[in-house]
């Protein structure tokens, strides 16, 4: 980082100002430096004081910054912008205070939206409850197939601040934005932007589904080009539709069922485009095959065609979308195939760590033996035991709030057969593959959706879609 390259008039502003950084970590550290560099006069504040952020405090206090540990709700003396850590919360103290004293307060998407350059790489964003990685990657994928020097930043790999302030040099951005990010970034004003699904999650941060579903919103506030919602969720089309976007910007739906005109949809097979064509009332485009998507399920089509419909508004050919999508490999955990035992396949999508997701997986599989389990968050499964019921051979549930699921099942599809695995121990996932083995027949589908987070029984989701991967190898190798 760090090139010099900042000419954005926001960065001559920044030198001499008061600025708090509120909260260290991997947002903090990175934004604390820069406005150091830029010679701001920084403090940075922290709720925590364990051994990682003394070893970051000790960091920034050897650049000459002001770092308070263990207070992260009081307003510093003099404080002129806060620049915080997308996760802090709006109701914190610190943030009535700053109120009060009308300063403003920027995340680090903000930041580093306002020191771009004037020439900066145009942003192609993307947020949603579910499957922004993906996505994001997918666009990325397509971009550099039309040619162009482009990355996937912002909630994942390379920071937005390393992308904006950086050597490398883009053409342009595809950017994954969190609920929180938007949040705090007011001003940002993308090229395009999607907005794939709503479902509540992380309601006690944003206060409310309205809060939440509002700071989703904000990605398609200015966009110049498109604002892609899913024809599916009416939800993202109101959203649209509430916006305040740029003349001639376009409302550009995708839907897995035929495309209207302004549509990117699904015809036969094939994933077609009649939004970015001429005479889009009479002609459609042919972009790719849906066998052209990894994996082919019903919920990542979805995925697809959503960065397929940002790529195009940014006037890429359709050769491309289809040369990208092939490209793509998604990353681990989510709907991995791992192996195929006695004709029966298993699948890990430890990554459907909430409802929502779990339901877009257990969709893509006619009959499954479902794994399932973990801590719910706080949530609910009658809707998804009572939609997927009818694709379940059988259940086997695992982790520390299993009988959330035990119950739902049994209120809903008490026909069901269900293992309910009282163990939270490590090894509980080798005897939980081996009770899914002893459900399925053949032609069926184990598939690890846990719809749950993992951190119960194991450090993350990748550990525990590495557990799955294991036993069901032991299971493999067992038999050869
Ligand atoms: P995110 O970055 O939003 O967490 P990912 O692309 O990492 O999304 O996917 C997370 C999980 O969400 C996947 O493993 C899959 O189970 C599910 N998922 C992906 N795309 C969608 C979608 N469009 N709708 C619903 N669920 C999805």
């Amino acid at each position: 980082m760090g090139s010099g390259q900042v000419t954005s008039s926001v960065s001559s502003e920044l030198k001499g100002k008061h600025v708090t950084v509120a909260g260290l970590g991997v947002s903090g550290l990175p934004a604390a430096k820069v406005l150091h560099g830029l010679g701001a006069v920084v403090t940075a504040v922290n709720d925590g004081a364990d051994e990682r952020a003394r070893a970051q405090a000790a960091e920034l206090e050897a650049l000459g910054i002001t770092v308070r540990l263990g207070d992260g709700d009081t307003l510093p003396e003099g404080t002129e912008l806060i620049v915080t850590a997308p996760g802090w919360k709006p109701d914190k103290p610190l943030f009535a205070a700053a109120q009060r004293a009308g300063v403003p307060v920027w995340g680090d998407v903000e930041l580093a939206w306002r020191l771009r350059g004037p020439d900066a790489a145009p942003w192609l964003a993307v947020t949603g409850t579910n499957g922004k990685t993906t996505t994001v990657q997918m666009l990325a994928s397509i971009l550099k197939a039309a040619g162009l020097r482009t990355a996937a930043v912002g909630n994942i790999g390379v920071s937005l601040l390393d992308a904006v302030l950086g050597e490398e040099q883009y053409d342009v951005l595809a950017v994954e934005l969190s609920s929180y990010q938007l949040h705090w970034a007011p001003s940002l004003r993308a090229h395009s932007a999607a907005v794939l699904n709503l479902a509540p999650d992380h309601l006690d941060w944003h206060g409310s589904m309205e809060a939440y579903a509002a700071d989703k919103g904000r990605i398609y506030e200015g966009n110049r080009v498109a604002c892609v919602y899913n024809v599916a969720d009416k939800a993202t089309e109101d959203l649209v539709r509430e916006a305040d976007v740029e003349e001639g910007c376009r409302a550009v739906g995708f839907t897995l069922g035929t495309p209207g005109p302004s549509q990117l949809g699904v015809v036969e097979g094939i994933l077609v485009d009649r939004a970015f064509v001429e005479n889009r009332h009479k002609n459609a485009q042919e972009l790719a095959e849906v066998a052209d998507v990894n994996p082919p399920a019903p919920h990542n089509i979805a995925n697809a065609l959503a960065a397929a419909a940002l790529a195009r508004a940014y006037g890429v050919p359709a050769k491309a979308v289809r040369d990208g999508l092939r490209a793509f490999t998604p990353d681990a955990h989510r709907i991995a195939h791992v192996a195929d035992v006695d004709d029966v396949a298993y699948v890990d999508d430890s990554k459907a760590t909430n409802t929502h997701a779990a339901e877009a997986s257990l969709a893509a599989y006619e009959s499954i033996v479902w794994i399932a389990g973990g801590l719910a968050k706080g949530a609910t499964f009658d809707e998804l035991v009572t939609k997927s019921a009818p694709r379940l051979r059988g259940a086997v549930l695992i982790g520390a709030d299993r009988a959330l699921i035990r119950e739902a099942l049994a209120r809903h599809a008490p026909e069901v057969p269900v293992v309910d695995l009282d163990r939270t121990d490590t090894g509980a996932m080798r005897a939980a593959v081996q009770e899914a083995r002893r459900l399925a027949r053949a032609g069926d589908t184990v598939l690890l959706a846990p719809a749950c987070a993992s951190m119960d029984m194991f450090a993350n989701y990748n550990k525990r879609g590495d557990a799955f991967a294991d036993a069901v190898r032991e299971l493999g190798s067992a038999d050869g």
